[in-house]
């Protein structure tokens, strides 16, 4: 398949009328799938109304068909149509972060919606992404529309359009690039459908935040019990790795860099992800640096490229820092544990 690939300005407001928007949005009305940016990571958006489109998204993938997509939507009238029941809860983030990187898991009404969407769930995971282009593309189709991240199922999420080339190019109808994404790590998924709403995956709107909205809010166990079944299916899924090893260690530098001296002794070619602060202390054959510790969100940013960068480096191993889990820096720890496959090595009990 010959992918079609468009560039646009996303600092244009009201875009839905340019050629690239109804171009990409008439093949999305066509039951094609095209990637686009969001505020959070690059979506591969498809109509959610239709088997045939979903089908397309989870095969380009190749992600496992029990683990549903967020609707995207541009106006609260989409909403209406597809969920019942809003919680007052729900009503208030959504006039608190929406636009914005938040997913809420509502109740879906029968029949509006492709069941491959939800993977046959009773819920549905939706949200409004803050960004031109993605809002302008919504607009022009005039329908919800379910995308994941536009990456091949278990690589790092793609932040530039250039990621979405490498993993998807012949494989889909078409890629919007708007520039490298904002917030870096993927939305938070948030569970309105109980009482005391549950954050499945934390991401770009913090616990902080949701409970100076709400009040109380609780986490999904499973983050951070392997042995508990995640309540979103897709967090039981590997990802975000790169194709070496990697290590997220939990220590100081001098630590870190005696794990790397080791595994250089042995021969292997060894790859380091530090916060800018510590870049001079280390000594490894790549040192990759996603953002700084003082301004934490710049991690969040950089992280899927720097994770990326290693697959063409020849890298035989990569040692990761830990980063502080409040803020943002939780969706960040999140990833990276995820993309060392739990792998932890902790100075204090070495
Ligand atoms: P992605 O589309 O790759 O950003 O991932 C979306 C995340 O939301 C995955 O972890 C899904 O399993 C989760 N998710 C989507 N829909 C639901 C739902 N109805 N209930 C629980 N989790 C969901
Ligand atoms: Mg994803």
């Amino acid at each position: 398949m010959k992918t079609k690939v468009w560039s646009v300005d996303k600092n244009v407001d009201n875009l839905q009328s340019y050629p690239q928007i109804t171009e990409s949005a008439g093949l999305l009305k066509a039951d094609q799938v095209v990637a686009f940016p969001t505020e959070t990571v690059y979506g591969l958006g498809a109509n959610a109304k239709s088997d045939e489109a979903v089908k397309k998204v989870f095969e380009a993938k190749g992600r496992p068909s029990d683990n549903p997509l967020i609707v995207h939507i541009a106006s609260e009238g989409q909403l209406e149509d597809i969920v019942e029941d809003i919680p007052e809860q729900a009503r208030r983030l959504m006039a608190e972060f929406w636009p914005g990187p938040l997913t809420l898991i509502l109740r879906r009404k029968p029949g509006k919606l492709s069941n491959f969407v939800t993977a046959g769930l009773d819920t549905v995971a939706v949200r409004m992404p803050d960004h031109q282009v993605a809002l302008g593309i919504i607009r022009a189709s005039d329908l919800p529309i379910a995308a994941p991240s536009a990456n091949t199922s278990g690589k790092p999420s793609p932040t530039s359009a250039k990621h979405v080339e490498d993993d998807l190019l012949g494989r889909i109808a078409g890629i919007v690039d708007g520039g490298t994404t904002g917030v870096g790590v993927e939305s938070t998924v948030l569970d309105c459908t109980v009482e005391v709403p549950i954050i499945l995956r934390p991401g770009g709107v913090t616990l902080e935040q949701l409970k100076a909205v709400i009040g109380a809010v609780q986490q999904d166990v499973a983050l951070k019990n392997q042995d508990t079944a995640p309540k979103a299916p897709g967090m039981k899924y590997t990802h975000y790795a790169p194709k070496a090893p990697l290590y997220l260690v939990k220590g100081q530098p001098a630590f870190l860099q005696r794990l790397v001296d080791e595994k250089r002794r042995d021969g292997l070619k060894v790859g380091i992800i530090t916060a800018l602060e510590h870049e001079a202390e280390y000594i490894a054959d790549y040192v990759v640096v996603p953002g700084s510790l003082a301004q934490l969100h710049t991690v969040a940013a950089g992280l899927y490229d720097a994770l990326r960068q290693f697959d063409e480096l020849d890298v035989d191993i990569i040692f990761s820092e830990s980063f502080p889990e409040s803020g943002i820096g939780a969706a960040v720890m999140n990833r990276l544990e995820k993309a060392a496959g739990h792998q932890i090595i902790d100075e204090k009990h070495v």
